[in-house]
């Protein structure tokens, strides 16, 4: 499977779409479960052909705790009908925060085949006080080789994010690839402004 499908639309028509996505639809769902308690997790699917949202949710762990904001999002695509669900290879999927191994698995087992996110696992960890990602990568799938030594094995990135699945990127890479400076700065600051929305998110548990 190529993880450059969806590739028809430029790095700023999917950006716009993804910020559209969040700011329209995501903040504010986000905005009502987190006052009832929940985490701030989210996860929206793009249409690859016109790179509107069909699927947008929070995660739903106070229910279930596998709902993570993606999970709960594949669940609430495949409650589509068929005739207004497009195929998951022809999508993009945007999550809030980068997905956890639990996700990447769904994501290798749906068939998306290129997830964007706007906070990586080390921010999670720093500006969430949450690093079940990297600790659940790292005791359950991290073995240790016999050349291995305790720097390499530090060193080793967590998993592969170009594979034979699907690509996992951040979308600030996608605002270093818009060509236009004025277009790429005016991104920039619509970035950081998502990403400042997000500390209204700060669970109160840190
Ligand atoms: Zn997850």
């Amino acid at each position: 499977m190529s993880a450059t499908t969806n590739n028809q639309h430029g790095a700023a028509d999917i950006l716009r779409a993804i910020l559209n996505a969040i700011q329209d639809r995501l903040i504010p769902i986000t905005r009502d479960s987190f006052a009832k308690g929940g985490d701030p997790f989210g996860g929206a699917i793009l249409d690859g052909a016109n790179l509107e949202a069909v699927a947008v949710s929070v995660n739903a762990s106070e229910e279930c705790p596998v709902y993570h904001g993606e999970l709960n999002c594949i669940r609430h695509f495949y409650t589509l009908p068929p005739e207004d669900r497009p195929e998951p290879k022809a999508c993009i999927f945007f999550a809030t925060h980068e997905p956890c191994a639990l996700c990447l698995s769904a994501f290798a087992w749906t068939g998306f085949p290129i997830i964007y996110h706007l906070f990586t696992y080390e921010e999670t960890d720093e500006l969430l006080g949450m690093s079940d990602d990297i600790e659940i990568v790292r005791e359950i799938f991290r073995v240790r080789a016999p050349s291995d030594t305790d720097d390499s094995l530090t060193a080793r990135p967590l998993y592969n994010k170009e594979n034979k699945f699907f690509s996992v990127r951040s979308i600030d890479g996608l605002v270093q690839q818009v060509s236009d400076e004025k277009e790429r700065e005016e991104f920039k600051r619509r970035f950081w402004e998502v990403r400042a929305t997000y500390d209204e998110f700060r669970p109160r548990r840190v």
